[in-house]
């Protein structure tokens, strides 16, 4: 990445300290949605990030994604301090070294699967034959291959969700961040995910951070972070 950022720390994926994030809703009223975070994570692994709604989980995704901004407080992920980085330059680095992952799933419904995940090769300007090749080689990842032609209202939801894990690989991200990807999932349908997403992690060699509130994800992580009030619960 052409930058003359300096990359502050390699060894950890996400570290953060006394994280706060403050929303101010109205003339006196504030949310601490998050309350000093202090964050360590190392790369290689699937992390939950569990917590009831309202927790402050989406907040601190946004916030180490640098879709928002913290109150107070630093983030460092993948070596690059966030607070140091322009909003074009987040946008460029989220682009070439994070993949998303929704309950929503998001696809473009009037384009077929293959499309859909060649999309974000075509925004990052590769030739046609490394779309295609590196586009093929996500959908089979994802035990899809076969159902590169069809759209999404053609899918279920689990393979709508795989669609949308494929799209979010083209890019080779280093780090992969969900918010409750499994919520709109029936319980086997999310068990495929959650161990498609450890076969990602250890294939790929990349770190997966996950929000969810769902009970089942403890069987597949490598470790839960607890969230409550903004604060890291032990
Ligand atoms: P979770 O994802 O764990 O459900 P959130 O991060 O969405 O939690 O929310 C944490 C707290 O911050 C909640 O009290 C929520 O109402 C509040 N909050 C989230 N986003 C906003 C916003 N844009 N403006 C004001 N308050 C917000
Ligand atoms: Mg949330």
């Amino acid at each position: 990445m052409a930058t003359r950022l300096a990359v502050t720390d390699t060894k950890l994926a996400i570290v953060t300290e006394d994280l706060w994030r403050v929303y101010k809703i109205g003339n006196n009223i504030e949310v601490q949605a998050l309350r000093g975070l202090n964050l360590e994570i190392e790369p290689g692994h699937f992390i939950a990030l569990k917590g009831r709604s309202g927790s402050g989980k989406t907040t601190l995704l946004n916030c180490l994604s640098g879709l928002d901004r913290p109150t107070s407080g630093s983030a460092r992920v993948l070596g690059y301090d966030l607070s140091e980085m322009n909003d074009r330059q987040l946008t460029r680095w989220r682009r070439e070294q994070l993949g998303f992952i929704f309950q929503s799933f998001g696809l473009l419904p009037t384009l077929s699967a293959y499309e859909n995940v060649e999309l974000m090769l075509r925004i990052k300007g590769a030739p046609a034959r490394e779309r295609h090749k590196r586009a093929m080689y996500c959908l089979d990842l994802v035990g899809l291959r076969k159902w590169a032609d069809h759209r999404p209202y053609e899918l279920s939801g689990g393979q709508q969700q795989r669609v949308a894990i494929a799209r979010s690989l083209a890019n080779e991200p280093r780090l992969m961040l969900a918010d409750e990807p499994t919520g709109e999932l029936d319980s086997e349908t999310a068990r495929e995910i959650l161990g498609l997403f450890q076969t990602i992690v250890d294939e790929e060699q990349i770190t997966m951070l996950m929000a969810s509130h769902d009970p089942l994800v403890d069987d597949y992580v490598d470790m839960i972070l607890q969230l409550k009030d903004g604060q890291l619960a032990t």
